[in-house]
């Protein structure tokens, strides 16, 4: 083995705007098969926006708007950041009990109203029947949409449909990683059906969805112990301990600090041709090693 060639490897990385923490980090990742992806702000554009509001129970749209970016107000997901924009010029009631549920929502008051936001699992634990928006939820989720529901005082009131594009070159970066071999994988806490059907617009055959934060490094421990060798691609505070996790992890730029100090290699560019970049060179890299 000569160093020097990774060393040469290392710089030639970084002329293509992807940085390599050291020589283990681009030998690890000339054995990786497997690849696996955020969805959030990885493969999407990270800057959902609502596109639907449906309403339930004759309560109007200004109301449930009003309610929903009450609450929202005191998070900083990019859900929220949705709704927020959404009621624009709308004046915000003050909240009372605020708190955030990892992985399935918000709650508070708003005078009288208890109010629940968040996703279907959320209001099956908290006993909301939501079986009226079954259609509508099913649909939203179909056409690529996060339905995020809304309930008032136990009832239902709303379902709002945001929508989180895939970034422009997502689609062929991952047609090029398709190419050179990789098993390609998504993995998001947003709910199945959603997940499915952006995983088969982006050309992703496998989807763990519904994750919380917390289990993201346990769906990289499963595939290691199936024999894998994975790279973890993510750009958030919740994906740090899941770079932290795989054999490889791959930031992208413009993303957490933390995420940026976690992980192997950084990609300068925001896009997703710095994965199939990285992989690529590391490969030829050790090749010419041998
Ligand atoms: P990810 O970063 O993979 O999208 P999260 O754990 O942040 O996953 O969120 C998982 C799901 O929980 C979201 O898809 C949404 O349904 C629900 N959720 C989390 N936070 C909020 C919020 N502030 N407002 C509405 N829904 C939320
Ligand atoms: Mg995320």
């Amino acid at each position: 083995a000569t160093p020097m060639s990774i060393i040469s490897g290392v710089g030639r990385a970084a002329e293509l705007g992807v940085l390599v923490r050291d020589a283990d980090a681009l030998q690890q990742a000339s054995t990786v098969d497997t690849v696996i992806f955020d969805k959030t702000g990885t493969l999407t554009e990270g800057k959902p926006q609502v596109t639907a509001i449906h309403t339930f129970n004759q309560v109007t749209e200004t109301q449930v708007l009003q309610w929903a970016a009450a609450l929202e107000q005191g998070t900083s997901h990019p859900l929220a950041h949705a709704i927020i924009t959404k009621a624009e010029g709308i004046s915000l009631p003050q909240v009372n009990g605020f708190r955030t549920l990892r992985g399935l929502g918000v709650s508070g008051s708003v005078g009288e109203s208890a109010l629940l936001l968040g996703n279907d699992r959320l209001m099956t634990e908290q006993q909301v029947d939501i079986s009226a928006a079954a259609d509508t939820i099913r649909t939203e989720a179909e056409r690529g949409a996060t339905p995020v529901l809304l309930a008032a005082n136990g009832t239902l009131v709303a379902v709002f449909a945001i929508r989180d594009p895939l970034r422009n070159d997502s689609i062929q970066a991952l047609r090029r990683l398709h190419q050179q071999g990789y098993q390609l994988v998504m993995l998001t806490g947003d709910n199945q059906v959603t997940a499915n059907a952006i995983a088969k617009e982006a050309g992703i055959d496998n989807v763990i969805a519904g994750v919380l934060p917390e289990g993201k490094a346990d769906a990289i421990k499963q595939l290691q112990q199936a024999g894998h060798k994975v790279a973890m691609v993510g750009d958030g505070i919740n994906d740090a301990p899941a770079l932290a996790c795989a054999d490889v992890g791959i930031a992208m730029g413009g993303g957490s600090d933390i995420a940026i100090e976690t992980a192997a290699i950084t990609l300068m560019r925001h896009s997703l041709n710095g994965v199939a970049d990285a992989l690529a060179l590391s490969k030829a890299t050790l090749r010419n090693m041998k």
